[in-house]
């Protein structure tokens, strides 16, 4: 089975199935419907669309539903038929769809927020609401009376937000570049712990519950691996985006993530190999290697007559080195620098050729990609953006061949 799993072309391209087109301003947000050729859209132009494909092949709008304010997140609980849309002015609106996807009525409003919704999870079990917004909280409501249960404050606004169904753990990342691990009770809450480790705003999560891994993605075009379930404070760094990376999606069966950015591109990362973490960067006064004052380092330059150096940290090592002991670069994939970085003479001299063999591939979705979801059984993507389109993907040709056991994409 595992030889099976582990097949994967790495030449092979996302496939392009369908573009939809029609929407008049960003699509916040993009769902596929499981086993339907339909996806639910979301957008700033007040509207909520239903899209099934006809014969034709094209996509068609079933429910075109216009709200009273900006559509800013979405989410769709399938088995219940229930569509949660978050809004620019705070709200989020609960829906029903019927059965043929036809018609959606309206069941209640939730007073989450007071000021525009950035992520909402469903969670049947607890009959709970659970959303993060520019009002700098998370909040959970009962969705059988509507109330509040309970928030929670943060410094900066909240963007994202991921759960545990299990233990009723929230991951919410905020736009200081923090993600806080929270328990949620009925009415109260606990802050378990803050992730610190990203230079920019945190716009998107993935919680694996199985693996115990949580994904984050960030303004400052990297993504950190968290291995929540190792508890030793393991982190992985992957860098090889040249945007904000906005959206992630992981693959258990495969150990993939999927991570998409700003600029379209598209990121199919293996992380069914052992890889290294990236090293502190230590302080120093002087070079590590040649010890030439840094600038800074007034005393040792009077003392030795030299002029102060630039500081600058080898990506390998980790060490406080001058711009002549680091003159090369080199990409080095196992501590997730797919791209070219600093590194100092003597980790340069240790890289070898087969060291520098990429471990993630790297597609273009020629769109801005704000949002993107996964229908993993079927290998199916759909990302959406401030362009106004939706494309759906087949991701089969990258993801590993057993996910697509009895699908066809056409
Ligand atoms: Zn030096
Ligand atoms: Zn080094």
């Amino acid at each position: 089975m595992a030889a099976e799993i582990h097949s994967r072309p790495q030449s092979s391209r996302p496939v392009l199935l369908s573009k939809i087109e029609g929407h008049q301003d960003t699509v916040t947000a993009a769902l596929l419907i499981p086993k339907e050729d339909g996806v639910i859209t979301a957008s700033e132009d007040r509207t909520i669309r239903v899209w099934l494909k006809r014969d034709s092949g094209q996509y068609w709008p079933s429910i075109y539903h216009t709200m009273a304010s900006p559509c800013s997140a979405m989410a769709y609980h399938h088995d219940s038929r229930r569509i949660f849309v978050g809004q620019d002015n705070g709200a989020v609106m609960e829906f029903h769809v019927s059965e043929d996807f036809n018609k959606m009525n309206f069941i209640k409003t939730y007073p989450a927020h007071q000021n525009r919704v950035t992520a909402i999870i469903f969670s049947l079990a607890t009959e709970w609401v659970i959303s993060t917004g520019h009002d700098k909280c998370v909040s959970w409501m009962c969705t059988r009376s509507g109330n509040m249960l309970g928030r929670h404050f943060f410094s900066s606004w909240a963007s994202c937000l991921q759960y545990d169904f299990d233990t009723q753990y929230a991951f919410v990342g905020d736009y200081s570049g923090q993600i806080t691990l929270l328990k949620l009770e009925q009415s109260t809450c606990s802050v378990i712990t803050t992730l610190k480790g990203h230079e920019g705003s945190i716009a998107c999560l993935w919680w694996d519950p199985v693996q115990r891994l949580l994904f984050s993605g960030a303004s400052d075009n990297s993504i950190i691996m968290w291995d929540i379930g190792g508890r030793k404070g393991r982190t992985l760094l992957l860098q090889g985006h040249h945007d904000k990376v906005q959206a992630l999606c992981y693959l258990q069966l495969t150990r993939q993530l999927v991570s998409c950015s700003s600029d379209g591109g598209i990121a199919v990362w293996n992380m069914d190999v052992s890889r290294e973490e990236a090293p502190q960067w230590l302080e120093s006064d002087s070079c590590q290697k040649c010890e030439q004052p840094f600038f800074w380092n007034i005393k040792q330059m009077w003392d030795t007559k030299t002029l102060g150096l630039r500081q600058h940290h080898c990506r390998k090592c980790g060490q406080a080195v001058c711009g002549k002991c680091s003159s090369k670069r080199s990409s080095y994939p196992v501590m997730g620098f797919e791209f070219q970085v600093r590194v100092c003479d003597s980790c340069y001299d240790s890289i070898k050729d087969e060291d520098r063999t990429s471990l993630a591939t790297f597609h273009e979705g020629k769109h801005n990609i704000s949002h993107m979801s996964m229908d993993v059984a079927r290998g199916l993507m759909v990302t959406c953006g401030t362009d106004r389109v939706v494309k759906i993907w087949d991701m089969t040709p990258v993801v590993g061949c057993s996910l697509a056991t009895g699908f066809s994409p056409h």
